[in-house]
C-alpha cells in the first residue's frame, strides 16, 4: 500500500487528503499540521487515516511527503523532516513559487532523498481545512518541477498520485514556472489590491461601496485571498513580479495615452482584448 504523508493540513494539504482518499483508497494517508486542532479536524472529515502528533512520528515509514505549510515555512521543515526521512522517501510541495523552494531541498535533504516540486494551479480565497475540498484539484494544471538530480521514478510517482486525483500533471523548470505564474498569478492579486486601495483609500469610497456591483466584485476576488501566502509569494518571486508589475505600468501609459486620442483606437485596443480573452476561455 502505498503511503503519503501530508504536513499542513490547511486548504490546499486537507483536500490533497480529501482527493487522495476519494480518488485512490488505497493509499494510507497520514497528517500532520501545527495545530492538535486541525489534525484532529482531519481526521474527523477522513482526509488523513493517521492522525500523527509530531513530525518525526509523520514522516516514519512514508513513501511520499506533501510539505503543504505556507511557503517561508516549508524550509522549516525540511530541515525537521531530513534527519528522520525513511531511505529513498519522496518529498515534494505544493508552494505558490519554486525557485527557491527547489534550492532549499537541494542544500537541506540528505542524499538520497529525491525532491520533487509541486504547485496544484487551483485555489480558493478561504484558507485552512474548513475550505477543504476532494474535488478541488479536478482537471486542474499540476505543475511538477523535478530538480536536476532527480531521477525519473519519483517524477513518475507523483505524476501518478496527480493523475490519480483528476489533476493534469505538467513538467516545467522551476524559473519558467515562477516567470509564467508571476504574469498570470501574482500580478492579477496585486492588482486587484490596488484596485481596492485605490477606492477604499477615496474620500468618497462609502458612497462608492454602495454602487459597487458584480464587476468590482469580480476585479477585487483576490484581494480577499491569504495576506501571509501573498507576502511569502512576494518575498520568493520577487524579481519576476517586479518586471510584470514594470510591464503593467507601461500598459496603464498606454492606456492613458490612448484616452487622450482618437476613440477608435481605443474600441481597437477592447476589441483585439475581447478577441484574446475568448479565445483563451474557448482553449480553457
Ligand atoms: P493554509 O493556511 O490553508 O494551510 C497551511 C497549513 O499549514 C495550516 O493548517 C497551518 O496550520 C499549517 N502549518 C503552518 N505552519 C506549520 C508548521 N510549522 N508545521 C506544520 N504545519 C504548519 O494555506 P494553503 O492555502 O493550504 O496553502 C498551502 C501551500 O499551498 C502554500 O505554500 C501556498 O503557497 C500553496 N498554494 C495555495 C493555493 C491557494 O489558493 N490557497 C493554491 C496553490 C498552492
Amino acid at each position: 500500500m502505498d503511503k503519503v504523508t501530508i504536513v499542513g493540513l490547511g486548504l490546499i494539504g486537507g483536500s490533497l487528503g480529501l482527493a487522495i482518499k476519494k480518488f485512490i483508497p488505497d493509499t494510507h494517508v497520514t497528517g500532520y499540521s501545527r495545530s492538535p486542532e486541525t489534525v484532529v479536524r482531519a481526521k474527523n472529515i477522513a482526509a488523513i487515516d493517521t492522525a500523527a502528533s509530531d513530525i518525526k512520528e509523520a514522516v516514519n515509514g512514508a513513501g511520499l511527503v506533501i510539505i503543504a505549510t505556507p511557503i517561508l515555512t516549508v524550509k522549516d521543515i525540511l530541515e525537521q523532516i531530513g534527519p528522520h526521512l525513511p531511505a529513498k522517501c519522496i518529498v515534494s510541495d505544493t508552494a505558490s513559487t519554486k525557485s527557491e523552494i527547489m534550492v532549499w531541498a537541494k542544500t537541506i535533504l540528505p542524499s538520497g532523498i529525491s525532491f520533487v516540486g509541486g504547485h496544484p494551479m487551483a485555489g480558493k480565497e478561504t484558507s485552512g481545512i474548513g475550505g477543504a475540498d476532494a474535488d478541488l484539484f479536478r482537471n486542474c494544471v499540476y505543475c511538477i518541477s523535478p530538480s536536476p538530480e532527480s531521477d525519473n521514478e519519483p517524477v513518475e510517482y507523483l505524476k501518478k498520485i496527480v493523475t490519480g486525483i483528476g489533476a493534469i500533471p505538467v513538467i516545467i523548470t522551476p524559473e519558467k514556472h515562477d516567470k509564467l505564474v508571476a504574469a498570470i498569478s501574482h500580478l492579477p492579486f496585486l492588482i486587484s489590491e490596488a484596485l481596492m486601495s485605490v477606492c477604499a483609500g477615496s474620500d468618497s469610497w462609502n458612497e462608492m461601496a454602495q454602487f459597487a456591483s458584480s464587476g468590482f466584485r469580480d476585479m477585487t476576488r483576490l484581494a480577499s485571498g491569504d495576506p501571509v501566502m501573498y507576502r511569502d509569494i512576494c518575498a520568493t518571486n520577487q524579481k519576476e513580479i517586479n518586471s510584470r508589475l514594470d510591464e503593467f505600468v507601461k500598459e496603464i501609459q498606454k492606456l492613458k495615452s490612448l484616452l487622450q486620442g482618437d476613440p477608435g483606437d481605443l474600441v481597437n485596443f477592447f476589441s483585439e482584448m475581447r478577441r484574446v480573452r475568448q479565445d483563451w476561455i474557448q482553449k480553457r
